[in-house]
């Protein structure tokens, strides 16, 4: 396997920056720089510290951008007032910059804010939520289910203990019973399943090479009728042993 060998000493180097500082949570940088060392399909992306890096940032990705709050302690950002999308201009960013930062505060006084990630937009797409899970007895398990009340109400997903195969991957997402709408009703085009079963795949070898990670969500990733992005990413770490 060519590709995990290349890619070890990276993915090593931030899980012990995220151990060094006792995190189990990756932040969105880590956890999407990971994601790419896999070949998964992440926006540009970079962390800025100030309102000015951000404008830099922004500039450089092409507006709209969308601008996230970077925090060990905001787990779900957008709880907090910690998302903004579509920012469409320099005056727009130093603005969101601001807010995100009250925003994060006024939930918890002494938050460790580490920056602004400041992203490109995505268009939207059907959205899924693809996952990885440990479980004690068999391992990682893969899940994939549509998002919103697909997977919150009706529980509408499907699981695989990992590794898996491809045929497996494309079987996860056939047969869930909202499997129609991503091959198209209602006038509504067909979307690119294989895209999804290579996400599928891509985090079923992340987590067997690296067992370390107790938990992955990928919620949302768009798909669309070529391609899929994954617009947000959580990895979470096992807890570390002394020994470690
Ligand atoms: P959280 O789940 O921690 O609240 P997300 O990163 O999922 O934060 O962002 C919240 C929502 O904002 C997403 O569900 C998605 O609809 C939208 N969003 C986030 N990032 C992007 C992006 N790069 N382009 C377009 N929309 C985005
Ligand atoms: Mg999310």
């Amino acid at each position: 396997m060519k590709h995990s060998v290349n890619s070890m000493p990276k993915v090593n180097d931030i899980i012990s920056m995220a151990r060094s500082e006792k995190r189990t949570y990756l932040l969105e940088h880590e956890s999407k720089t990971i994601m790419k060392i896999y070949k998964l399909p992440v926006m540009q992306f970079t962390v800025a510290e100030t309102e000015d890096e951000a404008v830099k940032a922004a500039d450089t990705i092409g507006y709209p951008v969308v601008l996230k709050i970077l925090s060990p302690d905001v787990i779900h950002k957008s709880d907090v007032g910690g998302v903004i999308i579509n920012v469409k201009d320099a005056d727009e960013v130093r603005e969101g910059f601001k807010t995100i930062v009250a925003n994060v505060k006024k939930h918890k006084e002494n938050v460790q804010i580490r920056g602004i990630f400041v992203e490109e937009f995505a268009p939207k797409g059907v959205e899924v939520i693809i996952g990885a899970i440990k479980d004690p007895q068999f391992g990682p398990a893969l899940m994939f289910g549509l998002g919103g009340i697909f997977v919150e109400v009706l529980k509408d997903v499907s699981f695989r203990v990992a590794p898996i195969t491809s045929y497996d991957a494309q079987e996860m997402i056939q047969e869930i019973k909202g499997y129609p709408i991503l091959t198209g009703i209602r006038g509504q085009e067909a979307r690119d399943i294989k895209a999804l079963a290579n996400i599928l795949l891509q985090v079923s070898k992340l987590v067997t090479d690296y067992p370390v990670i107790n938990q992955l969500d990928l919620n949302p990733v768009f798909s669309y009728p070529k391609g899929a992005k994954c617009v947000d990413a959580r990895i979470i770490l096992e807890e570390s042993n002394e020994s470690e």
